[in-house]
C-alpha cells in the first residue's frame, strides 16, 4: 500500500465527513427555523384570538354600559315625570281642598244660622203656647164665648180674640173688624 495514497484517502474521507456534518448542521438549522416560524404562526393565531376576545369583551362592556345608561336615563325621566305629576296633582288637590273647605264652611255657617233661627222659633212658639196656656180664659170679642182649642188673634190689635165661628162670619152679620187686619190661628195645647 502506498502511504501517500492512504493519506490522500484519509483527507478525502475527512472532507466527506466534514461536508456531511455541515449538511446535518444545516438541516438542523433549517428545522429550527421552521419550528420558530411555526411558533410565530401560533403566536399570531393566539394574538388574533386574544384580539377577538378583547374586542368581544369591549363590545360587551360597551353594550352593558349603554344599557345601564339607558336604564339610568329612563329611571331619571320616570322619577322626574312622577314628581311632575305629583306636584301637579298636589296643587290640584290643594286647590280642591280649598274649594271643598269653603263649601263645607259655608254649609256649616248656614246650618248654624238655621239652627239659631230654628231654636229661636221653637222658643218663641213655646213661649207663645205657655203664655196662652197660662192665661186661663180668653173670650171671643163678638160672642163672648170662652175660647178653647182653636181660636184667632188679631195680629195688629192688642188682645183681640175671636172664635172660629165668628171668624167665618167676619165682616158679615155685624161682625166688623178693620178690613186689612190679619189673624193668627192659635192652637192651645193642654198638657
Ligand atoms: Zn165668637
Ligand atoms: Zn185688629
Amino acid at each position: 500500500m502506498n502511504i501517500k495514497k492512504c493519506v490522500q484517502d484519509n483527507e478525502k474521507l475527512k472532507e466527506i465527513i466534514k461536508n456531511l456534518e455541515n449538511k446535518l448542521k444545516e438541516n438542523a438549522n433549517q428545522k429550527e427555523k421552521e419550528k420558530e416560524k411555526e411558533k410565530e404562526k401560533e403566536k399570531e393565531k393566539i394574538n388574533i384570538i386574544n384580539f377577538e376576545n378583547y374586542k368581544k369583551e369591549l363590545e360587551e362592556e360597551f353594550n352593558k354600559k349603554s344599557l345601564n345608561l339607558k336604564n339610568h336615563i329612563n329611571d331619571y325621566l320616570k322619577s322626574k315625570m312622577n314628581q311632575f305629576i305629583n306636584d301637579l296633582s298636589l296643587d290640584l288637590f290643594n286647590e280642591n281642598q280649598k274649594i271643598l273647605k269653603k263649601e263645607i264652611d259655608d254649609i256649616y255657617e248656614n246650618e248654624k244660622k238655621r239652627k239659631i233661627i230654628y231654636e229661636e222659633n221653637v222658643k218663641k212658639e213655646k213661649n207663645k203656647k205657655e203664655e196662652i196656656h197660662n192665661k186661663k180664659t180668653y173670650k171671643c170679642h163678638f160672642c163672648k164665648e170662652n175660647l178653647i182649642n182653636i181660636f184667632f188673634q188679631c195680629e195688629h190689635c192688642d188682645e183681640f180674640y175671636i172664635c172660629e165661628k165668628c171668624k167665618s162670619q167676619l165682616n158679615t152679620k155685624n161682625k166688623e173688624h178693620i178690613y186689612n187686619h190679619t189673624f193668627q190661628k192659635i192652637k192651645v195645647l193642654y198638657s
